[in-house]
C-alpha cells in the first residue's frame, strides 16, 4: 500500500511544487492569513473532502474517513508568512513587499495539501481517519494551535504528526528528538523610570540609560550563574530604546527581550530571576520600573513511545538517508500545545538547497528550501499516518 502511496505522491510532485510557488509568491502575515485559508478550503472543497474553515480563527481542518476501521490520526502544516523582505532571485519570489515565507510554511501546506489528496484517492483502502491541520499563525503568540484545539480540531484524534522543513539540513535527512525538541520561547520588557534632566548636572538625576545599561550586564549573570549548567537557557536582550538629545539625561528606558527554556520549573525560576535582579537593579540607582513576562510557547516535548515510531516510518521511505538525533533548538513551536493533548512527533526533514550559496538560514530574507524535501515529508508523514492508524487493528487482532 505505501508503494502505491508513494508512487502517486511522486506523480504529482508538479503541482506540490506549483502550489508551493503560489503561496511562495502570495504570502500572508500571521493572524490576516484570509486568502490562504481559503485557497487551502477550496482545494479540499473541490476533492469533495469533508473540509471546515474559519476553525479558531483563519484556522483549516479536513477530514478523509479510511474504508476500515481504525486510529485517527492528525497530521499538522502551518500557513503563515514573516514580515521580511524576500530578496532572493528567483521566478517565485514574493509578490508581496515586506511579507515573505521565510520560514518554509507554504512547503508544509504544498506538502499536506498533497498528501491529502493521495491518502483520499486511496481512502478506501486505508483504516481509520486522517485529520489534517492546516494551522494559522504559527509565528506569532498566542499563535493558531490553541485556538484551533479550543475549536475541536483535535476531538477524536489519537495520535498527531508534524514536521519542519529544515533548510540548514541536507536533503535526505530526518531528525528527531524524545523529550524536549525545540523550546519554550517567552517575552519579557522592562520599563525602567528614572529621572531626567540636564545632561551637565546628573547629581539631580536617575540616569535611565546607566541604571538599563547595568541591567543589561546584570542579566547575564541569570544563565551563567543561576541557572544549573546542565539545564539549557537563554536570556537576550534584544532591544533598548532610551531616545534624546546629546545633552540630556535620560527619563526612561526600555528593554525587550525573550527568554528560551526547555522545562518548566527553570522557565518560572527565570521569571522570577529577572524580577528580582530588576528590582536589585532599580534600587541601587533610586530608579523604578515596570516588569511585564508574556509567556510564549511552552517546550515541543516528543513521547519517546511515538518517536521510536516516526523512526521506524522514516526508514520506510527510500530517499531518507540519514536518521539521527537532533540536539534541541532554542527556536519555539506552538505544535508544543498538540503535544500537551495527545501523542505524537515533531520532527525535522534536512531541505538544504542542493546550491551551496542558495542555503540561509529560516528567517533571513535569502531563505528557501530544496522542494524535494517536500516529497520525503509527506512520503514520511504519509507512512506515519498509515501505519498509526492500523495499530487499533492490530490491537483487535491480538
Ligand atoms: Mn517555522
Amino acid at each position: 500500500m505505501l508503494k502505491e502511496i508513494f508512487d502517486s505522491l511522486e506523480s504529482r510532485y508538479d503541482e506540490m511544487v506549483s502550489i508551493r510557488r503560489y503561496l511562495h509568491q502570495n504570502p500572508e502575515l500571521s493572524f490576516k492569513e484570509v486568502n490562504t485559508a481559503k485557497y487551502i478550503k477550496s482545494f479540499y472543497d473541490e476533492l469533495g473532502i469533508e473540509v471546515r474553515g474559519n476553525v479558531g480563527g483563519n484556522g483549516v481542518v479536513a477530514k478523509v474517513y479510511g474504508g476500515k476501521p481504525g486510529k485517527t490520526v492528525a497530521l499538522r502544516a502551518d500557513f503563515d508568512a514573516l514580515p521580511i523582505q524576500d530578496e532572493k532571485d528567483v521566478p517565485y519570489r514574493s509578490l508581496v513587499p515586506g511579507v515573505m515565507h521565510a520560514c518554509g510554511h507554504d512547503g508544509h501546506t504544498a506538502t499536506l495539501l498533497i498528501l491529502a489528496k493521495t491518502i483520499h484517492e486511496n481512502r478506501n483502502e486505508l483504516a481509520g481517519t486522517f485529520v489534517f491541520i492546516h494551522q494559522h499563525a504559527e509565528e506569532y503568540a498566542p499563535g493558531g494551535a490553541a485556538s484551533m484545539i479550543e475549536a475541536g480540531c483535535l476531538d477524536g484524534v489519537d495520535a498527531i504528526f508534524g514536521t519542519h522543513l529544515w533548510a540548514l539540513e541536507p536533503l535526505g535527512k530526518i531528525q528527531y528528538r524524545t523529550g524536549p525538541i525545540m523550546a519554550a520561547a517567552d517575552r519579557f520588557e522592562i520599563n525602567i523610570q528614572g529621572k531626567g534632566g540636564h545632561g551637565a548636572q546628573p547629581h539631580n538625576t536617575k540616569d535611565a540609560i546607566v541604571t538599563a545599561s547595568q541591567l543589561v550586564i546584570n542579566l547575564q549573570q541569570i544563565v551563567s550563574r543561576r541557572v544549573n549548567p546542565v539545564d539549557s537557557a537563554v536570556v537576550t536582550v534584544g532591544s533598548f530604546t532610551a531616545e534624546n538629545a546629546f545633552n540630556v539625561i535620560a527619563d526612561k528606558a526600555k528593554l525587550i527581550g525573550t527568554v528560551r527554556t526547555f522545562n518548566e520549573d527553570t522557565r518560572t525560576f527565570i521569571e522570577e530571576e529577572i524580577e528580582r535582579v530588576t528590582y536589585g537593579t532599580c534600587y541601587s540607582t533610586e530608579s523604578t520600573y515596570k516588569y511585564d513576562f508574556v509567556r510564549g510557547y511552552p517546550a515541543v516535548v516528543n513521547p519517546s513511545a511515538e518517536t521510536e515510531f516516526l523512526i521506524s516510518c522514516a526508514k520506510n521511505v527510500p530517499e531518507v538517508n540519514i536518521i539521527e538525533e537532533t540536539e534541541p533548538h532554542m527556536g519555539g513551536e506552538d505544535f508544543a500545545y498538540y503535544l500537551q493533548k495527545v501523542p505524537g512527533n515533531f520532527f525535522f526533514t534536512g531541505a538544504s538547497p542542493a546550491n551551496e550559496e542558495a542555503v540561509f538560514p529560516h528567517h533571513h530574507p535569502r531563505f528557501d528550501i530544496d522542494e524535494r524535501a517536500m516529497l520525503i515529508a509527506a512520503k514520511t508523514l504519509g507512512t506515519a499516518a498509515i501505519q498509526y492508524s492500523l495499530k487499533a487493528q492490530e490491537a483487535v487482532q491480538v
